[in-house]
């Protein structure tokens, strides 16, 4: 999305008078403010989050507190549109730089989507179901209130054979709502397993977008095969370059997704990491590509990543393939263990980065004066089905 250049003052900021003006403006707003920030944030943004998270931990905290008025969300786009689905329509959720997108989210986007499922309809035989299944349990089993009428459910919808589409929670909320509206669910890093799981057990195969590394490594991890049972969907190409037989084929259909930080690791880093240190343990994202993984002792989340390093002993050593700002922040706070980032070319999330103080300030200033800037609205239609998708998977993975 499109910012604007902030003005000239906020521009010319140092960090420290952009630091003591975030927290005046925090002072002013009290109760009425909320700052979420993702783990891979930097310090001088972190420092001034009341949460911190993944994406998933966000999305959940951001319901915790029903009286505030503004939720500042220090992360991505998807994630600020996560934040306004799942907060009453009384709370302003605010990305402040909106420039910070995310390189994976923006791999599948809505009309290919569209196209792709067309094209397994045709290929697989469309069995057209309605858009019901256990969207009526889990709406009354929610917390979640939809702001609008639900649409009639009896309408059939569109099915490609027994396809269950699973789209990662790093994508669009209309990506969420083709999912809420297609018998489909969201997941996250933390919950793929079971979201995939689930998803086998409504139907005979998975679409999974947009990361093909998280949908691969969770197919393996359920005891899949990564070469007979999987095939790789490239939105620019017929049929996703595959043939009907591969298609009719396959468990799980993985769009052509990746992200730029977690894609970047590679055997190669393991293997010198064992060199350099013999008694290192290699933990690493399951946005890795599938061989990293497998050279890896461990693998999972970011607040899986943060936990297991937590609870290791004094003295260990550790090779992390994440982000480069949470390895450096876990490498402060265990100053008793050697913990040091897989690359080491430094490898920021650049979309995340562009959360920079001065963006905060300014967003946190004009709050404070009452103007609203950077509010992230999601339209009430893809809101209704998003929800769907999303309360879904707080249902199915609970
Ligand atoms: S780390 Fe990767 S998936 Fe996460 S926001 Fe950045 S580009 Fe997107």
């Amino acid at each position: 999305m499109y910012q604007a250049p902030l003005p000239q003052e906020y521009a010319d900021l140092s960090p420290e008078e952009a630091d003591a003006r975030i927290v005046a403006a925090k002072q002013k707003l009290g109760k009425r403010l909320v700052i979420l920030g993702h783990h891979y944030q930097r310090d001088e943004i972190i420092k001034h989050a009341d949460y911190r998270g993944d994406s998933y931990k966000l999305a959940k905290d951001a319901n915790l507190h029903p009286e505030a008025d503004y939720i500042v969300f220090c992360g991505v786009h998807f994630m600020a549109e996560s934040a306004d689905i799942l907060t009453p329509d009384n709370q302003v959720v605010i990305l402040p730089n909106l420039a910070a997108g995310c390189s994976m989210a923006d791999m599948a986007n809505l009309f290919q989507v569209r196209k792709c499922w067309a094209e397994l309809e045709k290929v697989l035989g469309g069995v057209r179901r309605e858009a019901s299944g256990v969207e009526s349990g889990t709406r009354s089993e929610s917390n979640l209130q939809s702001s609008i009428s639900p649409p009639d459910t009896r309408r059939p919808t569109p099915d490609a054979s027994r396809v269950i589409p699973v789209t990662y929670i790093n994508s669009a909320a209309n990506l969420k709502a083709f999912v809420g509206e297609h018998g489909g669910t969201v997941c996250t890093s933390t919950n793929a397993p079971t979201a995939v799981k689930w998803a086998l057990e409504q139907g005979d195969k998975v679409l999974f977008f947009p990361d093909q590394h998280l949908g691969r490594n969770t197919g393996v991890r359920l005891g899949y095969d990564p070469e007979t049972d999987m095939v790789v969907w490239d939105p620019f190409k017929p049929l996703g370059g595959n043939t009907e037989e591969d298609l009719v084929r396959a468990k799980f259909i993985l769009w052509k997704g990746h992200c730029s930080v977690h894609g970047r690791f590679t055997v190669e880093q393991v293997r010198k990491a064992r060199v350099d240190y013999p008694t290192v343990k290699v933990l690493v994202h399951p946005e890795c590509p599938i061989e990293v993984v497998r050279e890896s002792d461990y693998n999972g989340s970011t607040e899986y990543i943060i936990k297991t390093v937590q609870a290791s002993e004094p003295g260990s050593v550790w090779a992390i393939g994440t982000e480069i700002n949470l390895v450096s922040r876990l490498a402060k706070e265990h100053p008793d263990k050697t913990i040091f980032c897989l690359d080491p070319q430094i490898c920021p999330c650049s979309t995340m980065y562009r959360i920079h103080p001065s963006f905060l300030c300014w967003a946190l200033e004009n709050l404070a004066e009452g103007r609203v800037v950077n509010q992230i609205k999601v339209p009430e239609k893809v809101t209704y089905w998003a929800k769907e998708a999303l309360t879904r998977m707080l249902t199915v993975c609970a």
